[in-house]
């Protein structure tokens, strides 16, 4: 039986966040949900505000924050480059000062604390798979850098707090990631195509589609994550989390079309800047530190994630606010 704790789960009201407060709230925990809802709506989590367990509070993570908590995920972050690259300068500040004000309070408050970092710690990769041992060719001046970089600085300070103040700390590099609840406008390319395809809009293909990515299911991940932070405390990570089952970026956008049973057709757009040629996770290290493999295949978490897609009220969804 595992132990309640009280959690904080900064960005806790976008599209991973929200999936593991759900898990973390139903699992009896006393969860503190932080977030500014630049890149999410309030309505991802509003089915947990009358659980007892549950706690939101609108924050930005930049800013300092007092609480006691025994464990904190910090997820708080835009993910997506259309959302990151609005306004790279304060992508950078969350990903480098959100960070430092998450290993402060878990320094004071002795908690653990797991940082949500990405497969974009290794750019535009030249070795294939990417293991955690490979220190990846990130372009620091790019429009990629402001997240890129951000992440790798928030390990960076990640690990120099574990060393030098012995915080307890996990680090994942998620792989991208999709499934219900991902904010329709936000530019990646597993929500565009949905979009696109049950819109009957061209599906938009940057280059020519022969550019690679690795797909995980929302609840693979969440699961994956919950491993990390529950892993003996020997295990700091990074550890790769992502589902090595690769597609071509042309492959995926036949999928959806098939599944979706739509007559759109693929439009060929200029390639974009720094756009990895190749992606796909070595999970050995996950395999044998979480017991931890993904289960669901591409075909179908798009199935459910259409599913969703249809269910939903796009007008309700807006891109990023212009005051952020
Ligand atoms: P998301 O945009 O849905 O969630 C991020 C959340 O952080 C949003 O709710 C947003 O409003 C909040 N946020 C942003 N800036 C903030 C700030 N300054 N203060 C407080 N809250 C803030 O994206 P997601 O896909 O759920 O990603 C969650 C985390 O996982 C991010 O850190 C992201 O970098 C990481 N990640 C995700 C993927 C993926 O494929 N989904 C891949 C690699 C890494
Ligand atoms: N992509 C595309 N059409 C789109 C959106 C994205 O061809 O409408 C491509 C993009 O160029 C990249 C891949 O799909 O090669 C994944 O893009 P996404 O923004 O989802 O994530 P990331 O580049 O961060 O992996």
């Amino acid at each position: 039986m595992t132990s309640l704790k009280r959690i904080l789960v900064t960005g806790g009201a976008g599209f991973l966040g929200s999936h593991l407060c759900e898990r973390l709230v139903g699992q009896g925990h006393d969860v503190i949900c932080l977030d500014n809802f630049f890149t999410s709506q309030k309505s991802n989590v509003a089915h947990l505000l009358q659980q007892p367990n549950f706690e939101l509070i609108r924050h930005d993570i930049t800013l300092p924050i007092w609480l006691e908590v025994d464990e904190i995920y910090n997820l708080a972050c835009p993910a997506a480059p259309g959302h990151y690259q609005y306004n790279p300068i304060k992508t950078m500040k969350t990903s480098v000062m959100g960070a430092i004000n998450v290993l402060g309070m878990a320094k004071r408050c002795r908690a653990k604390v797991l940082q949500a970092s990405t497969s974009e710690v290794y750019g535009d990769p030249e070795v294939h798979p990417q293991p955690e041992t490979y220190r990846g060719a990130v372009n620091p001046i790019g429009p990629r850098a402001c997240y890129d970089e951000g992440k790798r600085a928030a390990e960076t300070l990640f690990m120099d707090y574990h060393r030098r103040n012995g915080v307890n700390i996990r680090i994942v590099r998620i792989f991208n990631t999709y499934g219900p609840r991902m904010h329709p406008f936000d530019g990646r390319v597993i929500s565009n195509f949905i979009r696109q395809a049950l819109q009957g809009e061209e599906l938009t293909i940057y280059g020519d589609g022969s550019q690679t990515r690795s797909f995980c299911y929302r609840d693979d991940m969440v699961e994956g994550i919950i491993r990390a932070m529950n892993a003996p405390d020997d295990f700091t990570g990074p550890v790769n989390l992502g589902n090595p089952e690769e597609f071509t970026i042309r492959e995926l956008a036949e999928l959806v079309i098939e599944l979706t049973g739509s007559r759109s057709k693929m439009a060929f757009r200029p390639p974009l800047p720094d756009d990895p040629a190749r992606r796909q996770p070595d999970i050995t290290l996950a395999r044998q530190r979480l017991g931890w493999s993904p289960t669901v295949p591409l075909r179908e978490g798009l199935r459910r994630t259409i599913e969703w897609f249809r269910s939903i009220d796009i007008s309700h969804y807006r891109p990023p606010t212009p005051h952020y």
